[in-house]
C-alpha cells in the first residue's frame, strides 16, 4: 500500500493534493458560473434520453439551479458514484474517445459541481418502484438514501461557490447571470428539436418550447417572428458531411455572435473554424465587423472530429479542417444568395412613426414573388427555397436626386441606390472574366500617368503580373509615376488616378490575403471606382438596362461592400405610414 496523499516524508516538498482540493481545481475549468452548471446538467438530461427538461433558477442561478428530467434515471449503484470524479457511464476505454456520440464523457461535471456547491441528486430509474437521493456538500459526499421520486432525475445545486468566496465575488448581477443561463438553454433547445424545454426564474416562465417545435419555430420563439420569417433554408451534403439549418439575410447581422449557432451532432459549439467559414460564406454581402445570424447543424461521423480538446467541450478539432471549411463556406454562400437582401420599408416606416410618437406595430413582411425560372445549380445543392426572391421586370422608373432610382412593383415600390447596384454588376462581370481567364481589354492610345508614393509604386509594380491577369496593364514610369496602358473594358467610367490608387490601397490592405482573394478585392475596388456614381444623370434606357442586368445576376441585392442596393416598400408599409391599418 502506498502512503496517503498527506502522509509523505518530512523532507518532501511535493505532495499529492487531497481529493476535494483536486476537484475544486478541476471545477475551475468546468464551472465558471451558474450558466455552466445549467449547461452540464441539461446535457446530462439530454444524454439520459429525456423528452422534457425543466430548469428553475433563483437569483440568476447563484442561489439555486434545479433541473428536472424524464430520462432514464439512475439506480442506487450509479447514484453512489455520480459525484465521484472521473465516474461516467458514457465511456469505458480510451478507444471510446475516438468516436464520442454523447454530450458528456469526461465524468467531471457532477464531481466539480458538488465540490463548489450544495448539490443533491434525486433519481428513480425507469421501471423501478422507488427512488434514491444523494447529497454532496462542497465535496462531502453522503450515502444514497431511499426517497420518493418521479421517474427521471432531479438535480438541485444551491449556493454556488459558497465555499470558494473568490469565485462567488466574481459572479455578476442576477440579471446578467440569468441572461447567460437563458443563452445556454436556448442554444440547447435549438440543438434538440425533439425535446421540450421550460426555463423559469423566481417562479416566472422565461422561455419554453414544446417537443413538436422544429428549429425554425424555436428560433421564432427565442428571437421573434421577423427573423424567423426571413430565414432561408440550407441543406447540403458532401463527402459524408451534412449541413442543414437556416441563414438570415445580411441585414440581421449583429455586433455580437449571440445569434450564431453551430450544432455538431447535437452539441453546440463556438468553434473558430466554423465561425470563419460562416463569415466567408457571407463575404461581400456584409460589413466585415458584423456577425451574420445563422443556425446550422453539421453532422459527420464522430470519428472525424475530436471533441476532447476543451474542458467545456465547446471547441473541437476537425480531422480534415480544409474540407470542412470549404464545404461550410460554399453551402452558406449558396444559401445567402437566396436571401431577400433589400431593406424592408417597414423598418423605416416604423422608425419614422416612432419618431412621431406613434405606437410600434408588428412588422409586415414582404410577400416574395415566385421565381420565374429556377436558376441552374451545382449538383451539390438540394435546396427547396420557399423564401427566395426574384425582383420582377422593371416597371415605371424615376431618377431622384441623380442618385436613386424609384421603381414601381406589383406589391409597392422600391428605391434603388444606382451606384451600389452598378458596382455589384460591374464586379460580378469582372469576376466572371477573371474565372474564365479572359478579359476584354481597353487599350489606351496615350497611357494615363498616375503619381503614387514610392511604397505604392513598389506594391503595384510587384503585383504587375497578377494585375495583368485581372486585365490591368501597368508600367513603372520614373520614380513615383506609373503608366496605365490597358484596363478591363467593363470599367465604364475610367478615372485613371482614382482607379490606380484604389488598386494600390487594395494591395496594401490585402497583404495577408491569398492570391485569388487579393485579386477579388482589387476588382471590388475597381468596380467601385469605375461605376455610375451618385450624382450621375441617367437616361431612362440606362436605368432600365441597369435593372435588367441586375436581374440577370445571381444576387444584385447588395453592393460589393455589403450595403443593400435597395429599400422596398410594400402596400402594407404605405397603409401603415398613412395610418390606414387598424
Ligand atoms: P459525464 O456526463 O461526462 O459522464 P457527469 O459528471 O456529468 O459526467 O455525470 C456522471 C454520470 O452520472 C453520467 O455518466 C451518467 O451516468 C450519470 N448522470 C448524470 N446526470 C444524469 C441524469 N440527468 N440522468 C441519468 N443519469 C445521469
Ligand atoms: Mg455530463
Amino acid at each position: 500500500m502506498s502512503a496517503g496523499p498527506l502522509q509523505q516524508s518530512e523532507r518532501a516538498r511535493i505532495a499529492l493534493l487531497p481529493e476535494n482540493v483536486r476537484n475544486q481545481i478541476a471545477a475551475g475549468e468546468v464551472v465558471e458560473r451558474p450558466a455552466s452548471v445549467v449547461k452540464e446538467l441539461v446535457e446530462n438530461a439530454l444524454d439520459a434520453g429525456s423528452t422534457r427538461i425543466e430548469v428553475e433558477l433563483e437569483e440568476g442561478g447563484g442561489r439555486l439551479v434545479r433541473v428536472r428530467d424524464d430520462g432514464c434515471g439512475m439506480p442506487f449503484e450509479d447514484l453512489r458514484l455520480a459525484f465521484a470524479p472521473h465516474a461516467t457511464s458514457k465511456l469505458r476505454t480510451s478507444e471510446d474517445l475516438e468516436h464520442i456520440a454523447s454530450l458528456g464523457f469526461r465524468g467531471e461535471a457532477l464531481a466539480s459541481i458538488g465540490s463548489v456547491a450544495r448539490a443533491r441528486i434525486t433519481s428513480r430509474e425507469r421501471g423501478e418502484r422507488t427512488g434514491w437521493r444523494i447529497d454532496d456538500e462542497g465535496g462531502q459526499i453522503g450515502e444514497p438514501l431511499e426517497a420518493g421520486a418521479a421517474e427521471g432525475t432531479l438535480i438541485e445545486v444551491r449556493e454556488l461557490f459558497f465555499n470558494v468566496p473568490a469565485r462567488r465575488r466574481f459572479l455578476k448581477q442576477p440579471a446578467t447571470e440569468l441572461a447567460r443561463c437563458l443563452d445556454v438553454v436556448q442554444r440547447l433547445a435549438l440543438a434538440h428539436p425533439g425535446v421540450a424545454f421550460v426555463l423559469t426564474h423566481e417562479g416566472k416562465r422565461v422561455f419554453d418550447v414544446e417537443s413538436g417545435m422544429d428549429l425554425r419555430a424555436r428560433v421564432r420563439r427565442a428571437f421573434g417572428a421577423e427573423l424567423a420569417a426571413a430565414l432561408v433554408p440550407l441543406e447540403s451534403e458532401q463527402a459524408g458531411m451534412r449541413l442543414s439549418g437556416w441563414v438570415a439575410p445580411p441585414r440581421f447581422a449583429r455586433a455580437d455572435s449571440s445569434r450564431q449557432m453551430f450544432f455538431l451532432n447535437g452539441r453546440y459549439l463556438r468553434d473558430k473554424l466554423l465561425v470563419r467559414a460562416l463569415k466567408e460564406g457571407y463575404r461581400g454581402f456584409l460589413f466585415d465587423t458584423r456577425s451574420p445570424v445563422a443556425f446550422l447543424e453539421l453532422a459527420l461521423d464522430p470519428a472525424r472530429v475530436d471533441v476532447n480538446v476543451h474542458p467545456q467541450k465547446s471547441e473541437v478539432r476537425f480531422r480534415e479542417e480544409r474540407a470542412v471549411f470549404g464545404f461550410v463556406a460554399h453551402a452558406v454562400r449558396e444559401a445567402v444568395k437566396q436571401c431577400d437582401m433589400a431593406t424592408p420599408g417597414a423598418q423605416l416606416v416604423e422608425r419614422a412613426l416612432a419618431r412621431e410618437g406613434f405606437e410600434p406595430t408588428r412588422s409586415l413582411p414582404f410577400a416574395p414573388e415566385p421565381r420565374p425560372h429556377a436558376p441552374e445549380r451545382q449538383p451539390l445543392q438540394v435546396f427547396e427555397r420557399p423564401g427566395s426572391f426574384v425582383p420582377p421586370a422593371p416597371g415605371a422608373l424615376l431618377q431622384v436626386a441623380r442618385t436613386y432610382i424609384v421603381r414601381t412593383l406589383p406589391e409597392g415600390f422600391e428605391v434603388i441606390d444606382q451606384h451600389a447596384l452598378h458596382e455589384r454588376i460591374t464586379y460580378e462581370g469582372l469576376l466572371a472574366d477573371l474565372r474564365a481567364g479572359k478579359f476584354e481589354r481597353q487599350r489606351l492610345l496615350l497611357p494615363e500617368l498616375v503619381e503614387l508614393s514610392r511604397s505604392e509604386l513598389l506594391l503595384v509594380t510587384g503585383a504587375r503580373e497578377e494585375l495583368a491577369r485581372a486585365g490591368f496593364e501597368l508600367e513603372p514610369f520614373g520614380e513615383t509615376t506609373i503608366a496605365l496602358q490597358a484596363y478591363p473594358a467593363r470599367l465604364q467610367r475610367l478615372r485613371a488616378g482614382e482607379l490606380v490608387r484604389a488598386i494600390a490601397a487594395a494591395l496594401e490592405e490585402g497583404k495577408k490575403l491569398g492570391r485569388e482573394e487579393l485579386l477579388e478585392s482589387v476588382l471590388q475596388r475597381a468596380a467601385c471606382r469605375a461605376s455610375v456614381m451618385a450624382g450621375d444623370e441617367l437616361e431612362l434606357s440606362e436605368m432600365r438596362e441597369l435593372i435588367e442586368r441586375g436581374r440577370a445576376l445571381e444576387s444584385d441585392q447588395t453592393c460589393v461592400h455589403g450595403r443593400p442596393t435597395r429599400v422596398r416598400f410594400t402596400l402594407a408599409d404605405l397603409e401603415r405610414a398613412f395610418l390606414r391599418t387598424t
